[in-house]
């Protein structure tokens, strides 16, 4: 393997290439709306002949209008009077990898006195054996709870039906998908005066407005870094500027900041930060890598999504596989890894080993990561968890990832 020695100036270039390229605008969150019921499916039908599926169709669109003047994006299920099932509309949901799912309805009951405002939302302390929830609507309980509440408060301040609470349901649409998800009951077209008014267009937009203003207070149109889950974290300024440098990603809108990162994850950002394709050429010295053999892992079939980057990571001798023919790329990284990793990225693979003072009491001079440990501290870019405890074995949360590599940035910006 031929030494690097690219290490600074290859580091400044990157900076400035990474500082030059346009600021990204926070992209909206996307909102979808599902008018329940439509075209062969009517729905409840209202004591004043009212359709349900066309109360619902009339306050999905109004809250469409009402949230894109706030400044979502909004996909609607259905645009029309049209039939569309149940696993479509969380099909069509999946495809637009909203922040959050509504579905708006109206209610019917046997007993013609009941009225009132109800959300529903899939509630894992209250499950339906035959009507099984998705892994993901299972964890986000919490949030389909918080999303559902805020709604219906709002609602019944708004339209002024009476307040009938919160109800854990294992409704297909609310039990099935990946995001927060809630089913609006705007109230009841089986009692009177509920049916009166919701055939009064003035009550309707009262009652998108209310859906609309819970949403905005469940989640703001545009959160920092278009991530809703980095509002007022210790590392959210971090994580903003590295999503605006196209640095780091979430998915469906969060980044997870207290989720371990994956070696997987770590080797793609340094893979952005480092690029790893032109360090493969300078080392090289032509494009010939493409020739190479890829070396074989068991955990890493081409068909990974980190595949190229890993290949890459290994021909420029950054990573090694394990004894076993893995390279554990789910695995989380450790914060002597990322030391290692670093220091090879920028100074090369063939560093001496430290022999000055180890100020770590849990990094000895015989620990294998003692030397890119003590010179990243040095260089002031790699802190320990206290002054006399670094924590080599400890995973990095995807939170401390950004504000260490964010501090990287900063310190090889030119002055
Ligand atoms: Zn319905």
């Amino acid at each position: 393997m031929r030494r690097m020695r690219t290490g600074l100036c290859k580091l400044l270039v990157t900076a400035v290439v990474l500082i030059a390229a346009p600021m990204q605008a926070f992209a909206a969150q996307t909102v979808v709306v599902d008018a329940g019921h439509g075209g062969s499916d009517p729905g409840a039908i209202g004591v004043n002949g009212l359709y349900e599926k066309n109360v619902n169709y009339d306050i999905a669109a109004k809250l469409r209008q009402l949230l894109v003047k706030l400044g979502y994006d909004v996909v609607l299920t259905r645009d029309s009077d049209e039939y569309i099932s149940l696993a479509d509309r969380v099909d069509l949901t999946a495809k637009a990898k909203p922040a959050l799912f509504v579905s708006v309805h109206a209610n019917s009951h046997p007993n013609a006195n009941v009225d009132g405002s109800l959300v529903l939302y899939y509630d894992k302390d209250y499950p339906q054996d035959s009507y099984p929830a998705s892994d993901a609507m299972t964890a986000l309980t919490p949030e389909s709870k918080r999303l559902a509440s805020l709604v219906l408060q709002n609602m019944v301040s708004e339209a002024g039906f009476s307040d009938k609470g919160l109800v854990p349901s294992a409704a297909y649409v609310i039990r099935m998908g990946q995001v927060p998800s809630i089913l609006v009951e705007t109230a009841f077209l089986s009692n009177k005066n509920d049916a009166a008014r919701l055939a009064d267009e003035t009550v309707r937009q009262k009652l998108a407005e209310g859906i609309a203003k819970g949403i905005a207070a469940y989640l703001p149109p545009s959160p920092p870094g278009g991530f809703t889950d980095i509002s007022g974290h210790w590392a959210s300024d971090a994580i903003v500027r590295l999503k605006e440098k196209g640095l780091v990603e979430g998915g469906w809108g969060r980044y997870l900041p207290d989720n371990p990162m994956t070696r997987a994850e770590w080797l793609t950002i340094a893979d952005r930060l480092f690029q790893f394709d032109k360090a493969l050429r300078l080392q090289t010295g032509s494009s010939a890598q493409t020739s190479v053999t890829a070396q074989v892992y068991k955990d890493m079939p081409k068909t990974h999504w980190a595949y190229e980057t890993f290949q890459e990571a290994i021909r420029l001798g950054y990573i090694t596989g394990y004894e076993d023919s893995t390279v554990r790329p789910d695995q989380a990284v450790t914060r002597a890894e990322v030391a290692a990793l670093l220091e090879r990225m920028t100074d090369g693979t063939n560093q001496a080993p430290w022999t000055k003072a180890a100020d770590f009491t849990d990094v000895p001079l015989t620990h294998w990561a003692s030397g890119p440990i003590y010179r990243l501290k040095q260089k002031g870019l790699f802190n320990g968890v206290t002054d006399k405890t670094f924590a080599p074995a400890r995973s990095m949360t995807r939170a401390e990832m950004a504000v260490m590599i964010d501090r990287y940035v900063a310190a090889a910006k030119p002055k």
